[in-house]
């Protein structure tokens, strides 16, 4: 009651809501009620917001898209903190564009093409922010955030706020200094080549068209579900081990591609979250290959007591 009290009292009206459902701010569709949804619009709210969790004992999450992300159907016990609603903007400098951590990847992307920028057209159809994309080190055909971002602004969990050389951010396959600390990105600098706008637009459109081809772009998931394997491919393994079209309730893993769990209409997280352990379980049984989920995951999950 005395952190609902604080959180209203330090936000806007329309930046606090109780009890926001996460399926409206998940790709995957799916997830239960946030105990409190904020949305802070500057540097000094979110520090305020991080201490008053840490006074009140209370967790809370960065949310970006929420497409990397599966929230259980109970929901988060803690504060979810959005970042996508007020820390959105970007702009270009010659070679170099600015972009707030919840600017979609996409929207940064076309910047770059309409500046005469190469280098992030691999970003164009990653459905998320360059917050959560500098998180996960997001990449797609042959580029990664690690080959274009210079720098980054990021906050720790004292509220101390850190610039970050590229070394520093340590990004790695699907990893980062971001995740391994906890940072909260609030900016980065992304540094790019003058090219061609004509050829940097076809060849945005030649990836989309093969993502459309390939991905089963009309449901809900969230991309890619495992990590890719040392030395094999999630989706060959999976397809190999014949569970292609294998589904849990109107969770399934995609006929379109195997290394997508898409949910169908009414999935429900456990669904999900059974059809991955299986899938995992299964693939282990038949190959030896571990597969690890590149999906995050928060709220409370059976499979994970
Ligand atoms: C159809 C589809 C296609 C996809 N294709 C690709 C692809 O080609 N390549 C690829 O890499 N991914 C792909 N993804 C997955 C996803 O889009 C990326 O992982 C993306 O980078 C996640 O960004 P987000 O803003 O949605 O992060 P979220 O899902 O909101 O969060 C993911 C993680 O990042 C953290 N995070 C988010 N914002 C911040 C922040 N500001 N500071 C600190 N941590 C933060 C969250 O806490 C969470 O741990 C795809 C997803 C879908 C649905």
């Amino acid at each position: 009651m005395e952190l609902e009290q604080r959180l209203k009292e330090l936000l806007d009206k329309e930046d606090f809501v109780v009890g926001e459902e996460m399926k409206y701010h998940t790709t995957f569709r799916v997830g239960g009620p946030a105990r409190f949804f904020v949305t802070p619009k500057t540097e000094s709210e979110l520090k305020e917001i991080l201490k008053l969790c840490e006074e009140t004992d209370t967790s809370w999450f960065i949310l970006g898209r929420g497409s990397n992300l599966l929230v259980s159907d109970s929901g988060f016990d803690g504060v979810v903190i959005h970042m996508q609603k007020h820390w959105n903007h970007y702009y270009t400098e010659g070679n170099r564009i600015f972009a707030q951590a919840g600017a979609m990847m996409s929207a940064v992307s076309q910047e770059a093409m309409r500046n005469g920028l190469t280098g992030l057209e691999f970003a164009s159809g990653i459905p998320g922010t360059i917050g959560g994309g500098l998180r996960m080190n997001a990449g797609a055909y042959g580029g990664e955030m690690r080959q274009v971002v210079l720098s980054a602004r990021v906050m720790d969990q004292n509220g101390t706020i850190l610039e970050l050389s590229k070394d520093e951010l340590e990004l790695g396959y699907r990893t980062s200094i971001i995740g391994k600390n906890g940072y909260i990105a609030l900016s980065c600098v992304i540094e790019l080549q003058p090219g061609d706008p004509q050829l940097i637009r076809s060849t945005m459109d030649e990836m989309n068209a093969k993502r459309r081809e390939k991905q089963p772009l009309e449901y809900g998931s969230a991309g890619s579900t495992f990590k890719r394997p040392e030395g094999y491919f999630a989706g060959k393994l999976i397809q190999d081990a014949g569970l292609k079209g294998f589904s849990i309730g109107d969770a399934q893993v995609s006929e379109k591609h195997a290394g997508f769990v898409i949910n169908r209409g009414n999935a429900k997280a456990a669904d999900i979250m059974k059809l991955c352990k299986e899938v995992s379980d299964r693939v282990n049984t038949q190959f030896g290959v571990n597969l690890e989920m590149e999906v995050r995951r928060l709220g409370k999950f059976e499979e994970e007591k």
